[in-house]
């Protein structure tokens, strides 16, 4: 019970902290990415903490509508002036590289420079996060002062030494068995570069709870895993499907050291007895919480209650993603994320799993809670051809290429997410509103579901959803049933 006593004695307190502390600033530095060294190191450094499997699924490897892309390294990238002086140096800062950039060395006007560029015009003295996953093309990530300070009459030298090879995606995984086969998942994310809150601070939480837990007799048992955001969890799903389809519930650790408040994004049932026993606690503690709904914007607990798996999935957060203002930002680095406050998501979330761990008869069907059957013919059912995870909407054209951006507020305070315009292509916009509604639609059509329902829970007019599913009926999706 080590650990307990470290949180609970107050001599030890500090020295968790301290613990935190030395591992959130090893950590921080390393260019992390959905597939790479990156990954593979920090998550060796983790294990030092506590032990736990790194496994790897190799580039190519089909899973559902996604599949493992190639490797991607990087080893240094900069813009020079013509004197040779360096502008932009990846080597001060990981997040001035778009992540998956592909590698060039060349000389280049403003105007062909400028296009590959991006700034927070609203928040100058930040270089946003940005990646390109899936769309290969190179970028850099600069302040606003930065970019004001280019002059147009240069020649530049853009150098990208990264490499894009057949490898593979890396994740960690560590199952604990209680005396119940009933499993609990507890996912994080591992593909943040060097951004504290979103989401380093996650990853840090995940090792340490694994620790506490493993100190643990356990009732329940415990599926620990640290995967790539999105890929990561599909692939993830796609080779344990058999296991992850007798998940009972989970929660997937973000955001969890900022200085905010603290937050709850409820499972997509809203009723579930995770949602109950979450606020049970804070209420005993007396800790004043930002309640979320479920939104299909957020991080993998959209696969993992997907049609398919419907894994009701909670998030506790401490400043949560989309909401504070440095989010995706290199503001969101060491200064803003605390010790402390890791520490006291860490504290609510063991409470939150003793708690669980004290009911002996928690309602585990979740059929039972609420599947609403619509048998009105008049009603529009729909059922997704992919019910597995949300389907890659990127390689059909109707999602941005560049990653990051999205429910970004220092991107441009004047819009908001719904009325922005999302570059899909050259000369291709997509609002943000479009995406939300083609994402609950594939979200909610598991043939249960009419449209009209849809419209009901989401707030989107029945006009918008059908659009969205006719669209998504021309890209093989979607299938009418009525
Ligand atoms: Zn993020």
């Amino acid at each position: 019970m080590v650990n307990d006593k470290l949180y609970r004695d107050k001599n030890s307190k500090r020295e968790f902290c301290t613990e935190i502390n030395d591992i959130l600033k090893e950590l921080f530095p390393i260019c992390r990415s959905i597939t790479g060294d990156g990954v593979r190191k920090s998550l060796s450094i983790l294990k030092k903490i506590s032990d736990f499997e790194i496994k790897e699924i190799p580039s190519g490897t089909k899973c559902y509508d996604w599949k493992i892309p190639k490797e991607w390294n990087i080893v240094d990238a900069f813009i020079e002036d013509s004197l040779g002086n360096k502008i932009i140096d990846f080597k001060n800062n990981n997040l001035h590289i778009v992540s998956y950039s592909i590698p060039i060395d060349k000389i280049v006007t403003y105007d062909e420079l400028v296009p590959h560029l991006h700034t927070l015009p609203n928040m100058v003295d930040a270089i946003p996060y940005r990646t390109t996953y899936y769309n290969e093309t190179w970028g850099f990530c600069l302040t606003e002062k930065q970019f004001r300070k280019l002059d147009k009459n240069e020649k530049f030298h853009v150098r990208i030494d990264s490499s894009l090879k057949d490898g593979s995606l890396t994740y960690g995984e560590c199952i604990l068995s209680g005396e119940s086969k009933k499993e609990f998942l507890i996912s994080t994310y591992c593909c943040h570069p060097s951004l504290a809150n979103d989401n380093l601070s996650g990853l840090v939480l995940w090792i340490f709870l694994l620790r506490a837990l493993k100190q643990k007799k356990l009732k329940y048992s415990y599926r620990f895993i640290a995967v790539p955001e999105t890929i990561g969890a599909i692939s993830y799903l796609a080779k344990n499907e058999k296991e992850m389809k007798k998940i009972i519930s989970g929660f997937v650790l973000s955001t969890v050291a900022g200085e905010g408040k603290f937050g709850y994004k409820k499972t997509f049932l809203g009723n579930h007895f995770l949602d109950e026993i979450v606020k049970e606690e804070f209420s005993k503690q007396k800790i004043k919480f930002i309640e979320y709904p479920f939104d299909i914007n957020g991080s993998d607990e959209t696969h993992f209650s997907s049609p398919f798996f419907r894994i009701p999935i909670g998030t506790i957060s401490k400043d949560k993603y989309y909401e504070y203002e440095y989010y995706h930002t290199s503001k969101d680095n060491l200064e803003f994320v605390k010790a402390e406050y890791l520490k006291e998501t860490f504290e609510v979330y063991m409470k939150i799993i003793e708690k669980i761990e004290s009911k002996d008869n928690l309602e585990f069907n979740i059929n039972k809670i609420e599947v609403p059957d619509v048998k009105d013919k008049k009603e529009t059912i729909y059922r997704s051809l992919n019910p597995y995870c949300a389907p890659m909407l990127s390689k059909r054209g109707i999602y941005p290429t560049l990653g990051g951006k999205i429910k970004q507020s220092a991107d441009d305070f004047s819009r908001e997410h719904k009325k922005r315009e999302y570059k899909i292509s050259n000369q291709k916009f997509i609002s943000g509103e479009t995406i939300d509604a083609i994402l609950w639609i594939m979200f909610y059509s598991d043939g249960k579901h009419s449209l009209e329902k849809i419209a009901e829970k989401t707030g989107f007019t029945l006009k918008i959803l059908e659009e969205a599913s006719k669209q998504l009926t021309k890209h093989k999706l979607l299938e009418k049933l009525n």
